[in-house]
């Protein structure tokens, strides 16, 4: 079956950047958030990264307005029972998600495919909560999801062959470039990566190895990656970091090398860092 409408539920950061890939892809797109303050500001982020793309000559008004015009921001459920396919990036919570994947499971058609943008949680856990766990995947984007080119799409124990064709084919058509994570397991692959990176970034400071400044410039200039870790929390929100470390190391057995540094702990519980506290590390 053709898909034409696309259901995305959350207008978050994740949400609204989604909603809007989708449309600029010439999808029609309904955003649903559980309250219209939620919407209108969703809708106002992807109006305002669009006037930021025509201001520098890279799009014309014409298409703009064509992109805004195809996305309808809801916080009814029903509006999204004609839809295609699903993109769930509602907050990260398993319990929330469960309850969400249940209405959807009730409200759109049942050859429709749900997928998640969890960064870390269980696809399998999420599907379980369906009658279709066949045709529940994850769908990986990352921040911000209308520049970053990579979608990591997720197999569930039951997700079929044909489920992760049409998800990974529908990331192409997204205009991203999909891996795929071919078991379900915590944190996927870049954050699996990414995570120990962080950690061990973290425990070399509280060690006194090198400041905070010296492990990003190594990082970047030895390693050529565009950002430091501490740059790059500061960014993604190491409240988030925390979040992902302490669950990773519950899902991963308690390894120690999943386990949280007391610093990374005590500085987002005393509201140090934070995604609202960016460059709260080269403060520390
Ligand atoms: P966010 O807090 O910016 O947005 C979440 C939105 O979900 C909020 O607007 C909230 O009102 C809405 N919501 C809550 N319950 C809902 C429901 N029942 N129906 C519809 N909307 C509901 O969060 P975010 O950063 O956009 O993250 C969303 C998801 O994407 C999470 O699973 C997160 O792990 C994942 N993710 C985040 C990033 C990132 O860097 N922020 C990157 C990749 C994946």
């Amino acid at each position: 079956m053709e898909i034409k409408k696309i259901g995305v539920l959350g207008a978050g950061s994740m949400g609204n950047g989604i909603a809007q890939v989708a449309a600029q892809a010439g999808y029609q797109v309904v955003m649903r958030d559980i309250e219209d303050r939620f919407v209108e500001n969703g809708l106002k982020a992807i109006d305002k990264f669009l006037a930021k793309t025509v201001e520098k000559g890279k799009m014309t008004e014409e298409l703009k307005k064509g992109i805004l015009s195809r996305i309808k921001g809801t916080t009814r459920m029903e509006d999204l029972k004609d839809v295609d396919f699903v993109i769930e990036a509602v907050f990260e919570d398993l319990e929330l998600k469960r309850g969400v994947f249940k209405t959807l499971d009730e409200v759109t058609g049942p050859h429709v495919i749900l997928t998640t943008n969890t960064s870390s949680m269980s696809v399998t856990e999420i599907a379980m909560a369906t009658k279709r766990p066949e045709k529940v995947a994850g769908m990986h984007f990352f921040n911000p999801a209308p520049l970053m080119k990579l979608v990591e799409v997720i197999r569930g124990y039951y997700t079929n062959d044909e489920t992760t064709q049409v998800v990974m084919e529908m990331a192409r058509k997204m205009g991203k470039e999909p891996v795929e994570v071919k078991r379900d397991t915590p944190g996927f692959i870049v954050n699996r990566l990414m995570i120990p990176h962080f950690l061990e970034a973290i425990r070399m400071a509280e060690e006194g190895i090198a400041s905070i400044e010296d492990i990003d410039k190594a990082v970047k200039l030895g390693l050529n990656y565009p950002m430091g870790p501490f740059e790059l929390m500061d960014l993604t929100g190491a409240d988030i970091a925390l979040h992902v470390t302490e669950y990773l190391y519950k899902e991963l057995n308690k390894e120690s090398k999943w386990s949280t540094p007391t610093l990374l702990r005590s500085m987002v519980r005393a509201g140090k860092l934070g995604r609202k506290t960016k460059g709260g590390w080269y403060k520390y």
